[in-house]
């Protein structure tokens, strides 16, 4: 994930140069036309577009954590009650998915404090958006299917109807469409060729094209067999870049959910509402992703870092007044 060369910090608007400010706008434009192709996509299919939410009693844990990343969780009070920050919306879409929206996505604010050092890899900024989706009775290759169809289709549309922009940027050539189905490899093989704390870093260098990862030990709502001890969970690489979506099946089994929940050592009164519809059998079979939209579109763009989507960068480590 980390970027070679250390990018730049990129600068608030009120500084950038002439030249900046035309690259700016490109980006800009990719942007608008990313968010208008990929919500057409989902709606097309179906889907529902919900309003997000900031402040919660129950949000992602974000742990286990490999790489112990957040340096600050934000959590006060209100009207009596604790609240934290959207680190992700991932509660909220299986508690929505089960209910009244079965097939949903949201384009959710998640607030994460990364620790100062990851502005460096051009791949985290501490405010960032992701178009976050759920479907029930969907299975990992149903996201696949889906994702892959959504991401040709806009890499295709922004080919043909941002040309000059994409000029500008220095990407009309480079960004090619992808050849579908991505290649899957399977993260325990990765070790075994790339070994285990490299294995990320050196297949994305050799990757040519976009692939998914499965089987990824992490939180407690990714299903995880028991038996076999394989999770049944993605993450999506693009090439010279990094991980642009994590996702999964999902874990809607009562006794398995608190097993893990214990296991990881995460505040079960915090995640009692998901814990009381798996009780009562209410939780149903979903699967989903998130794609970090400020990375998508930096990987279109070809920024160093990503924070240079952002109209009011959000570096970690950097607070600017606007
Ligand atoms: P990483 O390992 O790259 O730090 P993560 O696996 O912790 O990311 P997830 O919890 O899987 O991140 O978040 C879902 C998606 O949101 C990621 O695939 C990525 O596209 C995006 N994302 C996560 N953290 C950040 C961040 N700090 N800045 C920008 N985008 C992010
Ligand atoms: N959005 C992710 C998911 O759907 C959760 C996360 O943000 O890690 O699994
Ligand atoms: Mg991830």
């Amino acid at each position: 994930m980390l970027n070679q060369e250390q990018p730049e910090i990129p600068k608030p608007l009120d500084q950038l140069t002439p030249e900046e400010i035309t690259r700016k706008a490109c980006i800009g434009k990719l942007m608008t036309h990313t968010l208008k192709n990929l919500t057409d996509t989902y709606i097309n299919k179906g889907f529902q577009w919900l309003l997000p939410v900031v402040l919660s009693q129950s949000t992602d844990p974000l742990w286990p954590d490999p790489h112990l990343s957040i340096e600050k969780r934000i959590e006060f009070e209100i009207y009596g009650k604790p609240v934290r920050t959207t680190t992700s919306m991932i509660m909220h879409k299986l508690a929505a998915t089960s209910t009244v929206y079965p097939k949903l996505f949201i384009l959710s604010p998640n607030i994460r404090i990364e620790k100062a050092e990851r502005a460096k890899t051009g791949r985290h900024i501490y405010e960032f958006t992701q178009l976050d989706f759920e479907m029930v009775n969907a299975s990992s290759k149903d996201v696949f299917t889906l994702v892959e169809e959504a991401l040709i289709t806009l890499i295709k549309n922004l080919k043909q109807d941002l040309k000059p922009e994409l000029t500008t940027l220095g990407r009309l050539n480079d960004l090619k469409v992808p050849n579908t189905p991505f290649k899957i490899y399977d993260r325990t093989d990765l070790e075994t060729k790339y070994g285990v704390d490299n294995w990320e870093a050196d297949l994305i260098n050799d990757l040519k094209e976009p692939a998914w990862i499965t089987n990824i030990p992490r939180q407690f709502y990714d299903f995880e067999d028991f038996k076999t001890g394989r999770w049944d969970n993605y993450d999506l690489l693009l090439p010279q870049f990094g991980e642009v979506l994590s996702g999964s099946k999902r874990e809607n089994d009562y006794q398995k959910i608190i097993k893990k929940i214990e296991r990881d050592q995460v505040k079960k009164e915090n995640y009692m509402r998901i814990i009381e519809m798996a009780k009562d059998g209410r939780l149903k079979p979903t699967a989903g992703a998130g794609i970090g939209i400020e990375r998508l579109v930096g990987w279109i763009a070809g920024v160093k870092h990503i924070a240079e989507c952002q109209p009011f960068p959000r570096a970690p480590g950097n607070v600017n007044e606007l």
